[in-house]
């Protein structure tokens, strides 16, 4: 993806009917569209409708990516909101609306309930209960490894063609108390260490709330013929650093809860890693 003269080249624009004036955006705000998941249909509503509501991007589940502002022309995705200071955030921002049902609540059956009344199976959806100082309590949903790739993307090609852009923010951060999107399960200070230079929280914060196990513990990969994923930190967010094999024996480092699942870090490859602890079993004797 490249920026170019205010569209990124090879995504789909459609253009929004609410925009504004000239702007330099020097930050992006990122969304969720607390809509269906209906490929187009957050996208369509976005274009055109009675709120006057706009924004620049929009990102689907799957990774599709769909422009309707122009960066440099102002969109009308923030309202109220204030960034270190300054009112008005659309006045000074790239809005990107990442497509996610939103806050939701439990439903019978195992199933999680959205605000427009749709209930989605959680085991299914990767739903999770948190709940957080920003967002309250609330049922939400994982943000595929598709969809949070394409918001990296994006983001790279906006930060490399677009010099004034300094920072990436959400609109609960811009907005306090009012929004909570993105919501909880979204990988913000990974997606700020990769663009912007952040520091990355996550990885040392996992070292230290997990156990040290002590000794030679070795463990075996069971998959079922797959390759497990080792990943940066405990998470599903996008920081696979390796595959192991079914069936390779692994020496075990730390182990600890994380959202409610177990994990174990593990050495492979010459580097150490986190699994989910489900596809480890004892080796045989
Ligand atoms: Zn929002």
């Amino acid at each position: 993806m490249q920026l170019k003269d205010g569209r990124v080249e090879g995504v789909s624009f459609t253009e929004a009917r609410w925009t504004g004036g000239q702007i330099t955006p020097t930050v992006v705000v990122l969304h969720d569209t607390a809509s269906r998941l209906t490929p187009g249909a957050a996208a369509r509503y976005l274009a055109d409708n009675a709120r006057k509501v706009s924004v620049h991007f929009v990102i689907e589940r799957d990774g599709r990516v769909v422009q309707q502002v122009p960066v440099g022309v102002r969109a009308n995705h923030a309202g109220r909101s204030h960034y270190h200071g300054r009112d008005h955030v659309n006045a000074f921002s790239v809005g990107i609306e990442i497509v996610n049902p939103g806050r939701m609540e439990a439903a019978p059956g195992g199933f999680a309930r959205a605000w427009y009344g749709e209930e989605f199976d959680i085991n299914t959806y990767g739903i999770q209960e948190l709940r957080t100082e920003a967002h309250g309590h609330g049922l939400w949903m994982a943000y595929p490894e598709e969809q949070i790739e394409a918001v990296l993307r994006l983001l790279e090609a906006l930060f490399d063609g677009c010099d004034a852009l300094e920072d990436i923010v959400t609109h609960w951060y811009i907005s306090p108390g009012r929004k909570v999107d993105t919501n909880p399960l979204f990988p913000l200070s990974h997606v700020r260490a990769r663009i912007v230079g952040r520091e990355e929280p996550a990885e040392w914060q996992a070292d230290a709330a997990a156990d040290d196990i002590d000794g030679d513990e070795l463990m075996q990969v069971d998959t079922r013929g797959d390759p497990l994923n080792m990943r940066r930190w405990p998470s599903f967010n996008p920081n696979v650093i390796d595959r192991i094999p079914d069936g390779t024996l692994v020496p075990v480092v730390k182990a600890g809860s994380f959202s409610g699942r177990r994990w174990v870090k593990v050495a492979f490859g010459g580097a150490e890693g986190w699994v989910v602890e489900n596809y480890l079993k004892e080796p045989p004797e």
